[in-house]
């Protein structure tokens, strides 16, 4: 496996975009045509089964990509799933968690909101009260990796609750869905939402949207946005066989087929989730080694992204240590969480536990504070 430090500058510490093979970039050196079948059923469709297939062992499930960033898709989702008289419930303790109520906020979709705290994950009992309370709310949303804080939340505790309360369950696993081995169907999730440009390793340029087909297939009409509108995007791709309706990213979505092939090369979800986890492993291990206290308590923790506490010494300056560890080859990411001064390392991307050793050592050799 070659060094990323060959390819980069220095390697993404990131939750993405993050750093990714030379082969996933290199398949990037062409050009495609939208209306081709070369790209539509060789690149377009050999995606979404994959996903599907990554997604669950059961049948009933389908994919559909959207272009933009991962907040696009989720936008996309939200906007195209929930009925006019229908009412979202959103779990949220961290930054994305509260996007996806801005969202609600922002397509004037009937909502509540449970926060549980950005060091706290939602309680199934707390929602199974509130979903017998109200029997308005037909959806419910979480985030499995709230990855401003790296917090992994209980989605298995919270989808039993949800389909016992027939309920529709929406689950942002945008930084987790495919570092993480988890299958839909049996978690009862309805809607995944996730993007090309994190633990699949592709470059960034859109997102995608996986979903039990006869529950989106019962979305028509409802978007707030015609670009937007996930079922149309959904039905064109079913119809015209892999046909985006408008302009797709090409090269991006060459670079995710890439990135499909090279994940099933390292042995699947279960493989590179071991990976992440050593990655994090590795991490937490030399960074308490260091001095250094992580923000969450370690049950709460995910592989994915890790923050910590400032060093507690007043020549501490964040800037200045990212700057110090970028010309050392490594970029760090400030941190997102309220009422606390933390960072943020990510363990994602074509990154390796002896990079995280290599990391540690320029950590060790920064602080001299
Ligand atoms: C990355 C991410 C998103 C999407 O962010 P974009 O910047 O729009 O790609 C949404 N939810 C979670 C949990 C994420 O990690």
């Amino acid at each position: 496996m070659t060094s990323p430090h060959i390819e980069n500058p220095y390697l993404l510490l990131t939750p993405g975009p993050l750093s990714t093979t030379r082969s996933v970039k290199e398949v990037m050196l062409r050009d495609w045509c939208t209306w081709d079948d070369d790209y539509n059923q060789g690149v377009v469709q050999v995606i979404r089964r994959t996903l599907v297939g990554l997604a669950t062992r059961a049948k009933g499930y389908t994919s559909v990509l959207m272009q933009g960033s991962g907040t696009f898709a989720v936008e996309a989702l939200v906007g195209t799933a929930i009925a006019r008289d229908d009412k979202l419930l959103v779990l949220a303790n961290g930054a994305y968690g509260r996007r996806v109520a801005r969202i609600a906020q922002v397509l004037a979709i009937d909502h509540a909101v449970i926060d549980s705290g950005e060091r706290d994950p939602p309680d199934p009992n707390q929602v199974d009260k509130a979903l017998a309370e109200d029997p308005a709310i037909t959806h419910v949303a979480m985030v499995h990796g709230e990855t401003s804080t790296g917090m992994l939340n209980p989605i298995a505790t919270v989808g039993e609750v949800v389909r016992r309360r027939g309920r529709i369950f929406i689950v942002d696993a945008m930084s987790t869905f495919g570092g993480i081995p988890f299958d839909l169907d049996e978690l009862g999730i309805d809607f995944l939402v996730s993007s090309a440009n994190k633990c699949i390793q592709g470059v960034p340029g859109f997102g995608f949207v996986l979903a039990r087909q006869h529950t989106l297939a019962a979305c028509e009409g409802r978007a707030r946005s015609l670009s937007l509108d996930l079922f149309d995007q959904w039905r064109a791709m079913e119809e015209e066989a892999g046909k985006w309706r408008f302009t797709s990213p090409t090269h991006t979505v060459r670079a995710f087929a890439q990135a499909l092939v090279e994940l099933e090369e390292e042995g699947g979800v279960v493989k590179r989730g071991e990976r992440y986890r050593e990655n994090h492993r590795v991490l937490v291990d030399g960074m308490e080694r260091l001095g250094f206290r992580c923000f969450l308590s370690e049950a709460h923790r995910s592989p994915i992204i890790t923050t910590f506490h400032d060093p507690d010494t007043s020549t501490y300056v964040f800037t200045r240590f990212y700057a110090d560890l970028k010309r050392k080859g490594f970029v760090i990411y400030p941190g997102k969480v309220t009422g606390a001064n933390t960072f943020r390392i990510g363990t994602i991307g074509h990154v390796y536990p002896n990079d995280i050793r290599s990391l540690i050592a320029a950590i060790e050799d920064s602080i001299s504070w």
